[in-house]
């Protein structure tokens, strides 16, 4: 069957005009499905019966069944959702502190990158997500967080896979999230965080409106990177930052560089005092993240005392840079331990 959601608001009102339907009726669905958050067009009743059920046997609308769902004590939700080929994804709603939510949405079923310290990693990778399964991840969440009007919230590209290794449906998806006809999300409410691959940071940077970028460094030399993440082989760090140097940054936007502090690793004091050199010239802030465990991981996180250390000597050369507390621990909800153990526990 063919997904509604998997077309941007223009090629919705191609599809009603070849069906001779009024352009009003294009409008009155998406507003449906991207305002009023319908699953079915069953709930569109300002449509006649009989389009409704013309439509319901062509099209559906939904790509996402929700199969699971843990809460966190501190409020994160991780939502577990099964494809219509039976894969799982998940997704994870975390409120802020600010009253803001953040969603942290998945591109890919798995991820073929390989991060050493990421259980992502360790599924290896089904297949890409299409923008109907990106987009429906964030309606899903959108209904579920029962946002006051005007609450903003934010979609970050940072649960499983790597986005930009499945770039074509990420665009698309970004396309239909930000369409004034559709979600209407400013762009600056959309991170997407790589692992580094430049090609793709390059496809994204000739974008008419990028979305903010976010890049997991997590080493400062390209020896301890790529003990790592096996992507530095050919995206070496000098060639990454070339290509950031580049990417047309607008005035007062940072890039957010994720690192994740792993015990013995890359959390030394030369680490910390190496990162400032490298990324002189560019405008950012560090995410310092404590390596989160997951069941078999052999690395550990510093403690705290070394992990703040990491931070003062950042703070001493007028770096931006926060600890992230990671949420939803206790659910394996938090950074790099989303992960098929899910699609186990269902069998
Ligand atoms: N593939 C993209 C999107 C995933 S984002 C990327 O690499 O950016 C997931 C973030 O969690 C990344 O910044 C990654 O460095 C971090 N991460 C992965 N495993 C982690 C772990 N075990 N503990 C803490 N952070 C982790």
């Amino acid at each position: 069957m063919k997904t509604l959601t998997d077309l941007s608001p223009s090629e919705v009102r191609d599809v009603f005009r070849e069906m001779r339907l009024p352009s009003f009726r294009s409008d009155q669905i998406l507003q449906w499905i991207y305002k009023t958050g319908a699953t079915s067009f069953q709930e569109m009743t300002n449509l006649s019966k009989s389009l409704r059920e013309k439509l319901t046997a062509e099209w559906q609308l939904d790509s996402l069944r929700e199969v699971k769902r843990n809460k966190a004590k501190d409020g994160t939700i991780k939502f577990g959702f099964s494809l219509h080929d039976s894969h799982i994804i998940e997704s994870v709603l975390i409120p802020m502190e600010t009253g803001k939510q953040t969603f942290c949405i998945s591109s890919q079923v798995g991820c073929t990158m390989g991060c050493k310290f990421c259980n992502t990693a360790r599924m290896g990778l089904t297949r890409n997500l299409t923008a109907s399964e990106i987009v429906c991840q964030v309606l899903h969440l959108y209904r579920e967080a029962e946002l006051s009007e005007n609450q903003a919230f934010n979609v970050v590209f940072m649960g499983m896979g790597e986005p930009l290794a499945n770039l074509d449906n990420v665009l698309k998806a970004i396309a239909i999230l930000t369409d004034k006809n559709a979600m209407n999300l400013s762009r600056r409410r959309i991170t997407v965080s790589t692992c580094g691959i430049v090609n793709g940071i390059r496809r994204l940077a000739r974008e008419p409106h990028p979305p903010q970028l976010a890049i997991s460094l997590n080493a400062a030399d390209d020896e301890t990177r790529l003990k790592i993440m096996p992507i530095t082989e050919g995206n070496p760090l000098s060639e990454l930052l070339d290509q950031l140097k580049r990417y047309p940054l607008p005035p007062r936007e940072r890039f957010t560089f994720e690192y994740v502090l792993i015990r013995d690793v890359n959390d030394r004091d030369e680490d910390a005092a190496n990162l400032p050199r490298l990324l002189n010239k560019l405008r950012y802030k560090i995410n310092l993240i404590p390596f989160n465990p997951f069941p078999g991981s052999d690395f550990l996180a510093p403690d705290t005392a070394r992990i703040e250390a990491f931070q003062q000597i950042l703070f001493k050369k007028n770096v931006t840079a926060t600890i992230r507390k990671s949420k939803g621990q206790d659910i394996q909800g938090a950074c790099g331990q989303l992960a098929a153990s899910l699609g186990t526990e269902l069998e």
